[in-house]
């Protein structure tokens, strides 16, 4: 199959592409691996269209992409394209703590995916704790789903929340908004949990809370591994992209999260804007320093890296503790040596872990992306 423009990721970045693309080439495909489009923010939302005109490939994970613009995926195979969109999405960043692996703990996203899906809430003691504009989004639709929210812990204290509100007033709006969907829900700034056992969450401090679930997650981690297994460039952990969305990779552009988290408004900006490039289209500037505060406000306060104990665990796939880990060096080392990041995540959610915990960062993303069929890779072997 071949076309003009193939967009990864229909979520709001890849969904504005399609569209500005659209506007101009009448041969886009849009492939992602959920039923539905709409990406993180819109998952399960009922009039999220895909722009007319646009062929939608759901349920397609793209395992494997080459030079030369193709895509491999498992249900339609190979997918060509002129121009290749990247709007592959950020994922939670855990943090380990005793008790981070119990059952009742959840990322706090996660929980709200599940919920969405129809996981039942309603009459659940849950509290959301971690880090970012996030955790207000998901208390709020906890609570919507029945859920008695106990409370919010925001481990960023409020006088770097403050002072970032005031400088985007155009975002109070729905920070109010959300906030009085949270009436009599407390909001404890520069609080985090350290322990969690038995329906207990231990918070910094000394505050003890009994729960049902506790949905946790520490900012948002860019999904770049995509981008990387074709060469673009990273700055700084996120794609480098121009000011027209395009990488360092002729052809290639990238949109929403994997540039910067910076939620909805910079998701459908980025995917206008790579969409029109990919097409000769006029482009609007970027508006840029959103991300760069966004970041500074909700700055992770070191003292959570030094949460876990020695029996903690980081790698959950491998089961490979804390205490596991130390006597390596670097990445690489430690997985060779303990399996650490070489289960079914591959090193998505303990990557990014010992990166804040032990400054590691790992050096090269492998094929294939996603566990898939050891049938489809052969026939990729043997079939090129
Ligand atoms: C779990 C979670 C929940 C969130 N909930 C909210 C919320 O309620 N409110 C809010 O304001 N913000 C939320 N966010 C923040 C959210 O990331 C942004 O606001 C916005 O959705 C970013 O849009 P995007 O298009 O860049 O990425 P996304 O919306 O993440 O879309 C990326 C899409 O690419 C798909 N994809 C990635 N790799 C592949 C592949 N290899 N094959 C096929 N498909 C692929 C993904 O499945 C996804 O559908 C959430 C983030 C996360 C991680």
């Amino acid at each position: 199959m071949k076309f003009d423009v193939v967009i990864l990721g229909a979520g709001p970045a890849g969904l504005a592409a399609a569209r500005a693309a659209g506007r101009r080439s009448a041969s886009v495909a849009l492939v992602d691996d959920n039923v539905t489009a709409g990406g993180q923010i819109w998952r399960g939302a009922p009039r999220i269209a895909v722009p007319a005109g646009v062929r939608f490939f759901p349920q397609t994970r793209v395992f494997d992409l080459r030079p030369g613009f193709t895509l491999l995926t498992e249900s339609h195979g190979a997918m060509e394209a002129s121009r290749l969109i990247l709007a592959t999405g950020a994922r939670e960043l855990f943090l380990p703590f005793p008790g981070w692996t119990a059952p009742g703990v959840f990322g706090a996203g996660g929980l709200q995916a599940l919920v969405k899906s129809g996981l039942p809430v309603a009459g659940k003691r849950v509290m959301v704790a971690g880090s970012g504009p996030l955790l207000l989004a998901v208390a709020a639709a906890l609570r919507t789903a029945g859920a008695r929210v106990v409370g919010i812990a925001e481990q960023a204290p409020l006088g770097r929340i403050v002072p970032f509100l005031a400088k985007y007033p155009a975002k109070l709006p729905q920070a109010f908004a959300l906030r009085a969907r949270l009436v009599g829900v407390p909001y404890w700034t520069g609080t985090w949990p350290v322990r969690f056992a038995e329906g207990m969450v231990t918070l910094s401090g000394g505050r003890t809370v009994s729960v049902d679930y506790l949905a946790c997650g520490f900012g948002l981690v860019p999904n770049t591994e995509a981008a990387q297994l074709l060469g673009c460039r990273l700055d700084d952990g996120f794609v480098a992209v121009d000011s027209r969305q395009e990488t360092s990779v002729a052809g290639v552009y990238c949109a929403g999260e994997p540039t910067g988290i910076g939620g909805l408004d910079k998701a459908l900006e980025d995917g206008e804007r790579a969409g029109a490039a990919a097409t000769g289209q006029a482009v609007n500037p970027s508006r840029g320093a959103f991300v760069r505060d966004l970041a500074a406000a909700f700055h992770l306060d070191p003292r959570l890296f030094d949460l876990a104990e020695p029996s903690t665990v980081v790698c959950r796939c491998e089961d490979v503790s804390c205490a596991a880990l130390r006597p390596y060096r670097e990445w690489r080392e430690a997985k060779l040596m303990t399996r650490c990041g070489m289960g079914p995540c591959q090193g998505r959610i303990c990557g990014p872990i010992t990166n804040c915990l032990l400054g590691w960062s790992a050096e090269s993303v492998r094929r294939p992306l996603v566990p898939v069929a050891a049938e489809i890779l052969l026939k990729d072997v043997f079939e090129p």
